[in-house]
């Protein structure tokens, strides 16, 4: 066994603490990583407090993984001692049923789905997993990333969750260059959505909450600005959009949303993972829009939007932190009081 340290929450209302426990030793395929920086997603915050009432405690959360490999299976062929490397959101999946076959394992519909870098039961014991908050991780290697060298590496983190989670729908519905694209709460996710769909060529309108964060929209390539409790303002882009991705965390009204797309145009919504106000089918109707959801992306999509950002020179804009000022910034990101995403740099554990 490998004895590991990390910061994980006891319950759903505790802190999160300094831990150690044990991590088995990589396998023939594994790959050991030593942790260098680890991103801090809202979903983590909902997992640490039970938000989505699947959590099991002790909760350790982190999936925005970025490290350097320091122990190699004997049958691994991607990686050597050295590497940079990630981790996103998932650590396995069944690899036997048809998502997983044609390469979409976030959407795994084996037995237990696929398996979550933490609070996903590590199979076959059923033992909980424990993800980045953390000093060193074993993963196998079909689900280790490449991570570009030429990048600012602790950067790179949030590429893992936020990066995929708007990369993936935005390929996936084929945001073209020229469409307008409308991305709805500048976070962590809605900052790469705004860098991403920019590159993809898209004329980016941001819909926010914050009228402070106006500036920096424009220098992260946004087009314009709209505070969506402006209800003239929302008005002036009615039936304009060919694609709206949505990040809001929490329950909330999209009709407001809906009404911004053209006819046949889809509003995805990557955000809050639970019921939302009632949707106003008229509008939807009438003009044949649809209101679709999409979970993270799968590894090859991952692997794909490291590329894309070492291409295009795209890393997420971060505030990084020492572990133990986590519980300090889980509040401030409730405030909307970080730009964008919060990175823990993995030395202050150590
Ligand atoms: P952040 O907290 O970093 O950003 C969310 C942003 O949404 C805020 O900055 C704010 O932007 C806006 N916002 C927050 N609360 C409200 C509200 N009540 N009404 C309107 N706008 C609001 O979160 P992340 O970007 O890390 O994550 C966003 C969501 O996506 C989370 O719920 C997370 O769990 C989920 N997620 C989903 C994934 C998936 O696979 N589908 C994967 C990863 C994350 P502004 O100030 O501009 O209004
Ligand atoms: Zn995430």
């Amino acid at each position: 066994m490998i004895k590991a340290i990390g910061y994980a929450t006891q319950d759903a209302t505790a802190p999160l603490k300094p831990i150690e426990f044990d991590r088995s030793e990589p396998g023939p395929h594994d790959v050991q990583i030593d942790i260098l920086y680890c991103g801090v997603c809202h979903s983590d915050l909902h997992q640490v407090r039970n938000e989505w009432h699947n959590t099991v405690y002790p909760c350790l959360p982190g999936h925005e993984i970025v490290g350097r490999a320091i122990k190699i299976g004997q049958h691994v062929t991607k990686f050597k001692e050295g590497d940079l490397v990630g981790v996103g959101c998932m650590i396995d999946s069944c690899q036997q049923c048809e998502p997983c076959h044609v390469g979409e394992e976030q959407y795994c519909e084996g037995p237990h789905g696929w398996t979550a870098t933490y609070n996903g039961p590590m199979k076959p014991d059923g033992t909980n997993t424990s993800g980045g908050y953390s000093n060193t991780i074993v993963v196998k290697e079909s689900f280790v990333l490449k991570v570009p060298e030429n990048l600012e590496t602790k950067a790179i983190a949030p590429l893992l969750c936020a990066g995929v989670t708007t990369y993936s729908p935005l390929r996936h519905w084929q945001v073209k260059a020229g469409q307008r694209v409308g991305v709805v709460g500048l976070g962590g996710l809605g900052d790469m959505a705004v860098k991403l769909a920019t590159a993809m060529g898209a004329r980016v309108v941001v819909f926010t909450t914050s009228p402070q964060k106006e500036a920096d929209i424009h220098r992260l390539g946004a087009e314009d600005v709209v505070l969506s409790t402006d209800t003239e303002a929302m008005q002036k882009y009615a039936s304009s959009f060919d694609f709206i991705l949505n990040t809001i965390p929490t329950k909330h009204d999209i009709n407001p949303y809906v009404q911004l797309l053209k006819r046949d145009a889809t509003l995805v919504l990557v955000g809050a993972l639970e019921p939302l106000e009632p949707l106003d089918n008229s509008q939807v109707a009438f003009h044949r829009r649809r209101v679709a959801g999409s979970l993270i992306g799968s590894i090859a999509e991952t692997q794909e939007v490291l590329d894309f950002c070492a291409e295009h020179g795209i890393v997420a804009d971060v505030e990084m932190i020492p572990i133990q000022q986590i519980n300090e910034a889980y509040e401030r990101m409730l405030k909307g009081d970080v730009k964008y995403r919060f990175v823990i740099d993995m030395a202050s554990l150590r």
